[in-house]
C-alpha cells in the first residue's frame, strides 16, 4: 500500500505561520505506509515546560533560536497532524524478542539540515500499538541523559541521532520510583534499525522487506543500487559503518549498554541512549548497564557484538541476497574495517602521524596499564597530550595517575623512542592530540548534576553542560571541575534499563 502523499505539513492549532509551514509530513519513512508505519495520535504532555532547547541545532534546521509557546506545545505532542510510528522487532541480549516497534516514539515530519531531510521524532508522547505493557512515556531523568549524550557524541564527531529539545510536565510516571514525564525530540535522517528488517524477514513478508531495503538504498546508500545484488552491497556498507562506529566508541570509552538489534541504526548512528556510560576508570570489562548481569555489552565486547548484530541483519536480508556465502562475504569486511579504524583512532590519540609496525603493541600496552590502575581514561589521554618528548623528568603528574610507576616508565621509554622515530615535535603533537582526546565527556555524575538541578526547576547546569560538551576538545576556562573524576557521592550511582 502506498504511503500518504508528500506534502507541506500544517500543524493544527498553532499560530506562527513561519514555523507551522516548515515540517514536511508524509515523507521519509512515512512514505512506505503500511505495514511499515501507522499513523497514531499522540497523547500530549499536560502543561508542558521547557527543559532544554538546542538553539544551534534549531537554527541549522531553520527554526528560531528562541522558540515560542507554539514549539513548546508542538514538541510536547500537541496538535500533531499525522504523527506516525513504525513496526520493528529484534534480538535483545542475544535472544529473539519478537515484535517491538515504536512503543513511545512518534515521528512528526521532516525538516532539512544542511540539505538533508531529517525526521523529527518525539520520544515519550504516549502509547502506540507497539507499546505492549509500556506506558508510552519517558521520564525527565532519561530524557536529559539522551539529550546530553546525543549532543556529547555529536560534539566528539561521532555519528549519532541528535537532540533538539526536552520538554517536561508534572505528569507522574512510575519507574523504580515515582518520577515525572518528559519528551525528548530527536532528529536523524532515519531511525530505521536492524530490527525493522528482522521484523519483516521473521514474518516471511518478503515484499515488505524488499520495499524497506529499496527505501534505505534509494535514500541513504544510492551506490548500492548499481551492485549486482543490492541487498548484499547494503549489508556490506552497513557492516562498514557499524565497524567504524564501534571503533569510535572504543576510542572515547563510550559504552552503549543495550546493543540489542532494535537499537542498531541502519545508518551506523549511535541510537537509543539508555543506560549508556562514558568510562571514568578504565576497565576492559566495564559494564555500564546494571541490568546486564552477564556483561554481554561490556566495553570490550562491543566490537564483537557489533559484528553479531550485523550477522543478524545478514540473516534478515538472506531472502533478498539468496546465498549464505554472499552474506558471509558481505560480513567479512567488518573485522578489517574495525581494526583499521581502531588503529587509526589510537594512533591519533597517541599523536602518531606515521603508521608503524608496533603501534598496536604500544596502544594495547598503555591500555593494559590503565586497566591495571583503573586510571581515569579521558583524563589520562588528555594529560598525555602534554608529554615532553625529551624530558622524562617532567612525567610526574602523568605517572602519578598509575599505580605501577615503573611499568609506566618502561612504556614511556618505548613511546618516546617511537616519537623520536618520526621526529615528533611537542607543540604540534600536543595540538593534534588535543583535537582527538577530549577534555570533557558526559560522565554519569555530570548528567546527574544536571538532572538534580532540573528536578528543582533549575536548567542552567544542563544548558552549560550541553554547551561544554558541544565543544569537548576546548579548554573552557572556569569549567575545569567538569573534567574531573567522579566525586565520592557518585560512587553509588547506578544506571539501569529503566527509562
Ligand atoms: P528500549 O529498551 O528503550 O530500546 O525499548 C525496547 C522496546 O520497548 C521498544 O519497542 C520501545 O518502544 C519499547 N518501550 C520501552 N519503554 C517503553 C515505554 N515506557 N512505553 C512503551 N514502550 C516502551
Ligand atoms: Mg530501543
Amino acid at each position: 500500500m502506498p504511503g500518504p502523499a508528500l506534502r507541506r505539513g500544517r500543524m493544527q492549532g498553532m499560530n506562527a505561520p513561519h514555523e507551522t509551514e516548515v515540517l514536511e509530513t508524509g515523507a521519509g519513512m512515512a512514505g512506505l505506509g503500511a505495514p511499515h508505519v501507522v499513523v497514531v495520535p499522540t497523547d500530549p504532555l499536560p502543561d508542558p515546560y521547557w527543559v532544554a532547547w538546542n538553539a544551534a541545532l534549531a537554527q541549522a534546521l531553520g527554526l528560531p533560536a528562541q522558540p515560542d509557546q507554539g514549539w513548546l506545545r508542538r514538541l510536547s505532542g500537541h496538535g500533531a497532524e499525522s504523527p506516525w510510528c513504525s513496526a520493528y522487532a529484534g534480538h535483545q541480549f542475544g535472544v529473539w524478542a519478537g515484535p517491538l516497534g515504536d512503543g513511545r516514539a512518534h515521528t512528526l515530519g521532516l525538516l532539512t539540515l544542511a540539505g538533508q531531510p531529517q525526521e523529527i521524532q518525539l520520544k515519550g508522547a504516549g502509547r502506540t500499538p507497539f507499546s505492549r505493557m509500556g506506558d508510552g512515556r519517558a521520564v525527565l531523568r532519561s530524557s536529559i541523559r539522551e539529550y546530553l549524550a546525543s549532543e556529547a557524541l555529536a560534539g566528539l564527531g561521532i555519528p549519532t541521532t541528535r537532540a533538539l529539545a526536552v520538554t517536561g510536565s508534572a505528569l507522574p510516571v512510575q519507574r523504580e520510583t515515582l518520577e515525572t514525564a518528559a519528551i525528548v525530540t530527536r532528529v536523524a535522517p532515519s531511525f530505521i534499525r536492524f530490527g525493522h528488517f528482522e521484523h519483516f524477514a521473521h514474518h516471511g513478508h518478503h515484499d515488505a522487506l524488499q520495499r524497506l531495503t529499496d527505501h534505505v538504498i534509494a535514500r541513504f546508500y544510492p551506490e548500492c543500487a548499481q551492485a549486482p545484488v543490492p541487498a548484499q552491497a547494503l549489508l556490506a556498507a552497513v557492516a562498514q559503518r557499524t565497524a567504524h562506529l564501534m571503533a569510535r566508541w572504543q576510542a572515547v570509552g563510550f559504552c552503549h549498554g543495550v546493543m540489542n538489534t532494535d537499537n542498531m541504526s541502519i545508518l551506523g548512528l549511535t541510537l537509543d541512549y539508555g543506560p549508556f556510560g562514558f568510562m571514568d576508570g578504565f576497565d576492559f570489562h566495564h559494564v555500564c548497564n546494571h541490568s546486564d548481569s552477564h556483561g554481554r555489552y561490556a566495553y570490550d565486547q562491543q566490537p564483537r557484538i557489533g559484528w553479531w548484530n550485523c550477522a543478524a541483519l545478514g540473516s534478515a536480508l538472506m531472502p533478498l541476497i539468496g546465498d549464505e556465502d554472499a552474506v558471509r562475504e558481505a560480513l567479512d569486511g567488518y573485522a578489517p574495517a574495525f581494526q583499521a579504524a581502531l588503529a587509526d583512532a589510537f594512533r591519533a590519540k597517541l599523536g602518531l602521524a606515521v603508521p608503524m609496525e608496533d603501534d598496536y603493541r604500544l596502544a594495547s600496552g598503555l591500555l593494559t596499564l590503565l586497566h591495571e590502575s583503573h586510571a581515569d581514561y579521558t583524563g589520562f589521554f588528555r594529560a598525555l597530550c602534554g608529554l615532553r618528548r625529551d624530558a622524562p623528568e617532567s612525567d610526574g603528574p602523568l605517572r602519578d595517575r598509575l599505580l605501577e610507576r615503573d611499568a609506566f616508565d618502561r612504556w614511556a621509554r618505548d613511546y618516546r623512542a617511537r616519537l623520536a622515530a618520526e621526529h615528533s615535535r611537542d607543540e604540534e603533537r600536543a595540538q593534534a592530540m588535543r583535537r582527538v582526546n577530549p577534555k570533557y565527556v558526559l560522565r554519569n555524575y555530570l548528567a546527574e548534576l544536571a538532572i538534580r538541578d532540573a528536578r528543582d526547576g533549575r536548567f542552567d547546569t544542563l544548558e552549560m553542560l550541553a554547551r561544554v560538551l558541544a565543544a569537548p576538545f576546548d579548554e573552557h576556562p572556569g569549567q575545569e571541575a567538569w573534567a574531573g573524576e567522579p566525586p565520592d557521592w557518585a560512587g553509588t550511582l547506578s544506571v539501569s534499563c529503566s527509562s
